[in-house]
């Protein structure tokens, strides 16, 4: 197994892209962290990554402060003595248009998508260092590369994201800890419940492919840039958008 006695940090892995994503890395072999906001779905998340013979643990944390974030880190050193790959999924959207667009949709987006983003690498690169290996992945959005209308926050927040994969990738190249942002086009979770009808079709329009994408399709890219597999690739953004973005 590519991953067998690894131990994974899945932040916002309590249901969606993340909870696959979680899924995926355990059939891969390795051990996972499940984190969220979410209590009752996450604690249900790591019981299914139990009946899949992996240890897991769930540990209730808002990425966007950073001493949750550090106790994250802390608590899966304690559990598991180290740490080997980081994905930061955890997200949130508050859209509006920007003359409607209130200071705290715009700081509450910018709070969890890119401050936290920066809290939980903050926090695993301490072990990442002292290791001297890992793997950070962080989801980004095809919305931080075109812009969105109604979504200035969160393609601000995702854009952020793409800078931030670029320019940690390059302070621990030398270390060799692995830094890439994979970018999602639109995919079935919750998260896209929300968009009306009428939107989604003009959405489809866009997609080459001509189809929503599934959260299997962004956990496969995440397995790729966590395994052995990937091992001369880092600061790279990896699309997963059916070809919206080219
Ligand atoms: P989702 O279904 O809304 O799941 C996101 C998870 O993150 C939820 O369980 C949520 O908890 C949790 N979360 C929210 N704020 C948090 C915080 N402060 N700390 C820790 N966990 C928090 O979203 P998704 O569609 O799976 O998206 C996952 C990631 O992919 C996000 O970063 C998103 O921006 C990105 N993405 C998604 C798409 C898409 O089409 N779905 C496209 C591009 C990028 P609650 O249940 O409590 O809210």
């Amino acid at each position: 197994m590519e991953l067998a006695d690894q131990v994974a940090v899945v932040t916002g892995s309590a249901r969606g892209i993340g909870k696959t994503i979680a899924m995926i890395l355990a059939e891969a072999g390795a051990n996972i962290v499940i984190s969220d906001l979410n209590v009752e779905a996450g604690k249900e998340t790591v019981e299914v990554i139990k009946a899949m013979g992996r240890e897991a643990i769930w540990v209730e944390a808002d990425v966007s402060k950073s001493d949750q974030a550090n106790l994250l880190i802390e608590t899966t050193q304690e559990k598991f003595g180290r740490l080997d790959i980081l994905v930061n999924n955890a997200g949130i959207t508050r859209d509006n248009l920007l003359m409607r667009m209130s200071e705290d949709e715009w700081d509450s987006v910018i709070a969890v998508n890119l401050k936290g983003t920066y809290n939980c690498i903050r926090a695993a690169t301490k072990i990442f260092m002292k290791q001297r290996t890992g793997r950070i992945i962080n989801i980004a959005s095809v919305v931080g590369q075109m812009g969105n209308a109604g979504q200035a926050n969160y393609a601000s927040s995702k854009a952020g994201v793409i800078g931030l994969t670029k320019s940690v990738a390059k302070e621990l190249a030398a270390r060799d800890i692995l830094v890439n942002a994979v970018a999602p086009g639109f995919i079935e979770t919750a998260m896209t419940e929300k968009i009306p009808e009428k939107a989604r079709e003009a959405l489809l329009q866009l997609i080459p492919l001509a189809k929503l994408g599934q959260p299997e399709d962004v956990a496969k890219v995440v397995l790729f840039l966590s395994s052995s597999r990937s091992s001369y690739i880092t600061g790279q953004v990896i699309n997963v958008d059916g070809g919206m973005v080219m």
